[in-house]
């Protein structure tokens, strides 16, 4: 039996009482990520500088002492969860954000919030492109270790595509740097790319250095309704099909604009053709970035392609009001809280082909279980939202809810999709990972973790091990990011 009450007190006398917190509450406030799924750790720490995290690390080897490491806790799969109990270690106050102008590349601590390194990148004309919903709130290697997407990933791809190297600790304690501030790497094997999207399971990042890009100098926003999910889907998929890349094409069914129109937000934007939106009513908001030339062709080409197919519901270049249309597609998650006091959150990806047999499934599951299925997502890459929503206190409703998603989930993979395209595994989706993988694929990646953690320190039971979530009841908490 591991003595974890010891091995904290010599992890306190090492570092500091400063650094090793242990009360309850502070316990408490990192137990559980966006997901709500709360495990009390044994300590929480704060490091001053990477020798306190090597201390960390070769103490928790020694004592065997499971290890989690959190950013802003903003994770929807919780992945930042102490599922073992523990020490968090706690990296939200690492925040420092160098911008290399000349060469296009920013050096992040891992706390750095996402939304103030794409800031940072404008004051020198660069950008940042990958934007989670979750930007003003998740941190950088949040972002890297559960390889993040965003609105803006089909045209400009995901947090993997911008980082170009790592620093940080093995689990086993030994600093380690991943390719470096250089455009092209090609020494050995490129476990950079194996730390990106591992969800803390196989070292800490310490610092990332980024690529950026040069900032688009336009955009401009459409706000499409369709009369049908059908029709805005075979839209979406038309309009790709014409080349036009938007920066975001951003799918809301009709169940969602229902939760949403209720919410009045769409008081705000006095629809200029006279139309009015039906129970049936589906949205595409669709933006376009880049040169202003290429803007304004863009612009006039998916007008046209629209004119046919959907009434234009409001279009803009002007920033505020942009901001305004996409606080429509903010508001979604919350509103549909309309429909049940729970829901089950899935990030699942289908082929272009199957979008609208995927939209089908989730009314037949809605048909099956009677709970509503609402779905909003990024219609560009395929990478919907699907909902269960359900009533926590009623058992019957839980139990549909389960049995909805475990059929939900096999359709996506039965459609040739993937079961998460930009949560990660982490412990809601660890009972669906072998659904998508084969037992070779599944032992390859326990080999990798083996071999780089041989003490299965760092999140153990995190992806690989099935966590039944219907035996946790979610704590009842407001995060910052609930009020969108
Ligand atoms: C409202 C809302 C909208 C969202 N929208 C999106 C979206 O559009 N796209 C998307 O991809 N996600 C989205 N998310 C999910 C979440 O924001 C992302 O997963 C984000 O990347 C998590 O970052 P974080 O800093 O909060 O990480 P945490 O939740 O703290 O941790 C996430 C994982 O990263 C690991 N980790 C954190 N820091 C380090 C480090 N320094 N070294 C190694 N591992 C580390 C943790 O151990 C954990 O496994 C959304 C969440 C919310 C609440």
């Amino acid at each position: 039996m591991n003595d974890i009450a010891g091995a904290t007190r010599q992890l306190s006398d090492a570092l500091g009482s400063d650094c090793v917190h242990t009360s309850e509450a502070a316990r408490f406030a990192v137990s559980f990520d966006n997901s709500r799924f709360s495990f009390m750790p044994d300590a929480v720490v704060l490091p001053r500088n990477e020798a306190d995290i090597r201390t960390t690390l070769l103490l928790a080897n020694a004592h065997r002492v499971p290890v989690t490491v959190r950013g802003a806790g903003s994770g929807s799969a919780g992945a930042a969860a102490p599922l073992r109990g523990g020490w968090v270690i706690h990296l939200a106050h690492w925040k420092n954000i160098e911008i290399l102008s000349s060469a296009s590349m920013a050096v992040v601590q891992p706390g750095a919030i996402t939304a103030d390194v794409d800031a940072a990148a404008a004051a020198h004309g660069l950008f940042y492109p990958p934007d989670p919903s979750s930007v003003k709130h998740c941190s950088i290697c949040g972002n890297i270790a559960t390889n993040a997407g965003g609105l803006r990933a089909a045209k400009y791809g995901v947090c993997r595509d911008y980082v170009l190297g790592l620093e940080g600790f093995l689990p086993t304690g030994e600093f380690v740097r991943w390719g470096g501030a250089l455009r092209k790497f090609a020494s050995g094997y490129n476990i950079k790319d194996l730390w990106i999207g591992s969800e803390g399971t196989l070292g800490i990042i310490t610092k990332a250095i980024l690529k950026l890009i040069p900032r688009p100098q336009a955009r401009h926003t459409f706000l499409l309704a369709f009369e049908s999910d059908e029709n805005a889907l075979d839209a979406a998929a038309d309009l790709l099909a014409r080349h036009i890349v938007p920066s975001v094409l951003e799918f809301l069914d009709s169940q969602t604009v229902a939760c949403v129109k209720k919410d009045n937000v769409f008081a705000a934007f006095p629809p200029s053709t006279g139309y009015t939106a039906t129970p049936a009513t589906a949205i595409l908001l669709v933006e376009l970035d880049g040169h202003p030339a290429a803007v304004a062709d863009e612009a006039t080409r998916t007008r046209e392609w629209a004119a046919s197919r959907a009434t234009i519901f409001r279009e803009t270049d002007d920033a505020a009001e942009a901001e305004r249309l996409w606080d429509i597609r903010r508001t979604c998650s919350q509103a549909m809280f309309q429909l049940g006091n729970a829901k089950l959150n899935e990030d699942i990806v289908v082929p272009l082909h199957a979008y609208v047999p995927l939209i089908r499934f989730t009314r037949e599951i809605m048909r099956r279980t009677g709970l509503a299925t609402p779905t909003f997502g990024h219609a560009a890459d395929g990478n919907f939202h699907i909902h269960i929503m359900y009533n926590r206190d009623d058992p019957e409703q839980c139990r549909r809810a389960e049995a909805g998603i475990l059929l939900m989930m096999k359709n996506v993979v039965d459609l040739g999709g993937a079961i998460t395209g930009e949560h990660g595994i982490g412990i809601t989706k660890s009972p669906f990972l072998r659904l998508q993988h084969s037992p070779a694929e599944l032992a390859a990646m326990q080999a990798v973790k083996n071999a780089l953690d041989p003490r299965n320190i760092l999140a153990p039971g995190q992806i690989f091990e099935v966590t039944n979530i219907w035996e946790h009841r979610p704590v009842n908490v407001t995060l910052p990011w609930d009020k969108h």
